[in-house]
């Protein structure tokens, strides 16, 4: 076992991370994995503070400093026993939290500038090495309850829906117009952020845990296979909605109607289709062309260097506030930057002009004004700054609105101005108006994060649980 000083003779130190160079050439995971030595390293680094902020901070309440001091102590399935009892998605969450301002960004060793404990690299260190020996949740204390509940979406909030039923004796079905699990972090995310295996394999342990998945299915389609909402409500105990937010935010600027002109979720969807060799009308590919991503969060990162990787001849970041006021993963910024591409900061698009097709966008710049309602400083445009950046592709990642469905209101379930689900809970957590009828994730939040959908989840199935027992 380590000293609780550790960390004053050990430096934090990051997993390997493969040099920009060779990386930018291909679509695989940029963070090598620790191993015991290292995670064992790194663990013992934690002080175990008698109130763990980063246990606050994380959105699921991981139990760190006691998984940590279980990996420092080399009892690996206890840890990883442990870290499933807060979270349905660790290997996943440790690799794609925004960390620095999550739980790493509250570590203690923070104020003493020693450098945050690598707390998301040992999570997925714990659950990646437990599954290669053989490690899978233990479900012999299980009894059956002879409920059954639906899930509609198989995204990170019914995953963690269905994972709490499981565990409590609740037979969980799942149901997915897609033909993998995951939702956004198999049709979106990419692959240098998370390799597609991670969720086939995090399938198969559902599945083993007796979760069942009806995927290639959408509620309410009209598809012989789709399946209809008013069927759910008769054939099961309840039903949860995780369907996520799919409208695109558009610029609504002059020229966005140009060909070349494109939302971002399309773009990265037909790369992830590419690389995994599913059948698609038309691969969207950047080789060669000069690519301009608008916007500063995670989805504009993905495209900028899903753009690099396809070999695109330039990719430019216009974002209308400065780095610091990035909404984005400040580690995917700085990856970006590795990888070539062009930050412009203070710019915001007014315009995309060409003929038949985008030629360029027009740009101006903007200083930062007064906080809004939010706290957040409002850009200001500089009067005389237009500028024209030649391109031949714009890809516009503003972020996403709800998109409620027109049978909602068929079944009493309520929205609110924005179309976002209303679960405030009448009476159990994360019940909508119709009280067997369960939401959570980003229909409910709107756009958001994958744990902090993962913990909706897991709350609904607690609300859902009291339900039963009412
Ligand atoms: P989703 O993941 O959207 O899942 C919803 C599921 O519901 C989908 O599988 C969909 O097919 C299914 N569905 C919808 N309607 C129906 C229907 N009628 N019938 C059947 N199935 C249906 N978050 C992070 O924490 N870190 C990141 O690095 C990060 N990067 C991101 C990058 C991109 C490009 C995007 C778009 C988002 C990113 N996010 C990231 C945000 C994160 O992915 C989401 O917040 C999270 O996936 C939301 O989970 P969810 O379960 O609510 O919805
Ligand atoms: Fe940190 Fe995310 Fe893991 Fe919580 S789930 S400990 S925020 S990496």
């Amino acid at each position: 076992m380590s000293d609780v000083f550790q960390f004053l003779n050990v430096a934090r130190r990051d997993g390997a991370k493969t040099p920009a160079d060779i990386r930018k050439t291909g679509f695989h995971e940029i963070y090598a994995q620790m191993d015991a030595e290292h995670a064992h390293e790194q663990a013992g680094r934690c002080l175990a503070c008698g109130n763990p902020y980063c246990e606050w901070k994380c959105p699921v309440h991981n139990f760190i400093p006691n998984w940590l001091k279980l990996v420092d102590e080399g009892r690996l399935f206890e840890a990883a026993e442990l870290s499933h009892q807060t979270n349905s998605l660790p290997e996943v969450c440790g690799r794609v939290c925004p960390q620095d301002r999550l739980c790493e960004g509250s570590c203690t060793l923070n104020q003493v500038k020693a450098g945050a404990v690598t707390i998301g690299q040992i999570e997925r260190y714990i659950s990646e090495t437990a599954f290669a020996q053989g490690w899978r949740p233990d479900m012999s204390k299980v009894v059956a309850t002879g409920k059954k509940v639906a899930i509609i979406g198989a995204g990170p909030a019914g995953l963690g829906c269905a994972d709490v039923l499981a565990r409590n004796g609740v037979k969980a079905v799942v149901f997915d117009r897609y033909p993998e699990i995951g939702g956004l972090l198999t049709f979106g995310i990419p692959e240098f952020k998370m390799e597609k295996h991670v969720m086939t394999r995090r399938r198969e342990v559902f599945e083993g845990m007796g979760i069942e998945f009806r995927l290639n299915t959408e509620v309410g389609g009209t598809k012989p296979q789709d399946v209809q909402m008013a069927d759910l409500l008769n054939e099961y105990d309840a039903v949860f909605l995780g369907m996520g937010t799919y409208t695109f935010m558009q610029a609504g600027i002059p020229g966005e109607d140009l060909p070349g002109v494109m939302p971002a979720l399309p773009f990265l969807i037909s790369n992830v289709n590419h690389c995994l060799g599913l059948p698609q009308d038309e691969f969207i590919d950047m080789q060669g062309l000069r690519v301009v991503v608008l916007g500063g969060g995670d989805t504009a990162m993905d495209c900028n260097r899903t753009s690099i990787r396809q070999g695109a001849a330039s990719v430019t970041c216009a974002y209308r506030r400065d780095e610091a006021n990035m909404p984005g993963s400040k580690r995917e910024v700085a990856n970006a930057k590795e990888e070539g591409v062009q930050f412009l900061w203070n710019r915001q698009p007014v315009a995309i002009v060409g003929e038949a097709q985008v030629e360029g966008i027009k740009l101006v710049t903007t200083q930062l004004g007064e906080p809004d309602a939010r706290g957040r400083r409002s850009p200001v445009i500089v009067e005389g700054s237009e500028e024209i950046v030649p391109c031949d592709r714009v890809l516009i990642a503003f972020g996403f609105r709800p998109n409620p469905q027109p049978w909602f209101a068929d079944f009493g379930i309520t929205t609110d101005a924005a179309g976002r689900v209303i679960a405030k809970g009448q009476t159990h957590a994360c019940q909508t108006a119709n009280p067997k009828v369960f939401a959570g994730g980003d229909m409910v939040r709107g756009s958001d994060l994958v744990v902090t959908a993962v913990y909706e989840g897991r709350e609904a199935a607690k609300g859902m649980l009291d339900f039963f027992a009412v």
